[in-house]
């Protein structure tokens, strides 16, 4: 038993001095009371007890939105590098996404990745199973199961990775038919892009400059999408969760469909309030992501989106590549950003610049996650749930230094950000410590979703 005492609580509902107890892996106390530590001391003598003077504590990170490149790809990533720096960061549960080789595209897939993901992962798990023009069927049950490990389903409305690009109507009926498991949209419209990129390579032949990528991956292409899916999620009654969100057109979409109470929410990812058009003249390839990062006015509106809870969750997206990769000319390029380690921070960051409660860090990487996934017992700081915990120094700033991925580099690199990672539990046990990992071996659980109810 543990007494966590003298440092400030943050939730998504308050930000507060108080004391909480952890027993057996579990929060069983929480008080944010006048001389909640005495009082809680004096309640559990037998507690082991933390000083967190200066500090705050939170919720651990649930990033929903990881590419963890295994299997099929684990030269570049795999579960266990990527896991390690997830929890150096202070994200204690991901969900990683389909578009591995073989693609997740049955429950077969997915029970195979857990199978993979055993002892193997430091953090908390689950898998994405990815939709199909074909496997509707197979979506659909998945969307009754209650199989620790199994994530939620993703579609990708635009981007075509292997075969997962769903242009079937009838299919996409189905798969927005689904009422008890959240439908997770990657929104870009693909013939727009395919004119695009025809056109730059007429005026630019093989050497496209990496500045086209946002005309490429216009944002036409992502509103025309949006569009789109939002009418669709909204005559059916989908919970639809629209991923990485670029635009100000999509946040206005979004804060419209939610005055109208349809189940709509969003994710952004740090690389969208971070980064704008302007860098890929200097960063090129190694900001090089799909979606493409879009103005600074559209940054700046993502950044106040966050503040103002439009914008219901950040996932990393994180999506490592070689450097060597990141290198090849803009046609050659893959998309993706590596960043699950630099994720909290970096919006701890957004947050303090912003004036931005911590509250809404709280509630955008831990709380919202888990209501909009439905994840058992865990993304809260809240008596009865699982004791996977964060705690950081809101004042310390430090440069982003060399990070723990398997390709050893990120665009955050030598960036001064706030919101040092110092202490982080799973399960009530301390597994980082001063920013170092004290853990011998993975100890990652397979995430629970329960089915969402229509409320
Ligand atoms: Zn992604």
């Amino acid at each position: 038993m543990e007494l966590f005492f003298g440092g400030k609580i943050i939730t998504g509902a308050s930000s507060a001095e108080g004391a909480l107890v952890v027993d057996n892996g579990r929060i069983i106390k929480v008080s944010t009371e006048e001389n909640a530590a005495e009082t809680l001391a004096a309640e559990y003598p037998e507690a082991v007890k933390t000083d967190l003077k200066g500090l705050c504590i939170m919720a651990g990170g649930i990033d929903a939105h990881v590419h963890f490149r295994e299997p099929g790809a684990t030269g570049k990533a795999d579960m266990e590098t990527e896991s390690r720096a997830a929890l150096l960061g202070g994200i204690t549960s991901v969900m990683d996404m389909p578009n591995t080789k073989p693609a997740t595209t049955s429950i077969q897939a997915v029970k195979d990745k857990i199978a993979l993901a055993q002892g193997r992962m430091w953090t908390n798990y689950a898998f994405h199973i990815g939709a199909t023009n074909d496997n509707a069927d197979e979506i659909a049950e998945s969307a009754g199961m209650s199989m620790p490990g199994l994530g939620a389903i993703k579609v990708f409305l635009g981007s075509s990775t292997g075969n997962m690009l769903v242009d079937n109507q009838e299919a996409l009926d189905r798969i927005f038919s689904i009422k008890t498991r959240p439908v997770l949209i990657h929104s870009e419209d693909e013939n727009i892009i395919k004119k695009n990129l025809l056109e730059a390579k007429e005026k630019y032949g093989d050497n496209v400059p990496f500045e086209e990528h946002p005309n490429i991956r216009s944002r036409k292409a992502c509103i025309m999408s949006s569009i789109r899916a939002l009418e669709k999620a909204m005559d059916c009654g989908t919970h639809l969760h629209l991923l990485h969100v670029t635009t100000a057109e999509e946040v206005h979409m979004i804060r419209a469909a939610k005055i109208q109470k349809a189940k709509i929410t969003g994710e952004t990812s740090l690389n969208y309030m971070t980064f704008c058009d302007e860098d890929y003249a200097v960063l090129k390839g190694k900001v090089k992501c799909n979606p493409a990062v879009k103005t600074a006015a559209d940054r700046q509106l993502l950044r106040d989106a966050f503040h103002d809870g439009i914008i219901d969750t950040i996932g990393s997206d994180h999506a490592p590549h070689l450097l060597s990769e990141k290198d090849a000319p803009y046609l050659n390029c893959p998309s993706g950003v590596p960043s699950v380690q630099q994720s909290l921070s970096g919006v701890i960051t957004v947050a303090l610049d912003e004036k931005t409660p911590l509250e809404k860090v709280a509630s955008a990487m831990s709380e919202r996650a888990a209501d909009i996934f439905g994840i058992k017992d865990r993304g809260y700081l809240k008596e009865g749930y699982i004791a996977d915990m964060v705690v950081f120094d809101p004042e310390k700033e430090f440069t982003v230094g060399k990070p723990a991925y398997k390709c050893g580099w990120t665009p955050y690199e030598g960036r001064t950000f706030k919101g040092w990672i110092k202490d982080v539990y799973l399960a009530g046990r301390k597994v980082v410590a001063d920013g170092v990992l004290v853990e011998e071996k993975p100890s990652g659980q397979p995430l629970l979703l329960e089915p969402l109810r229509d409320a």
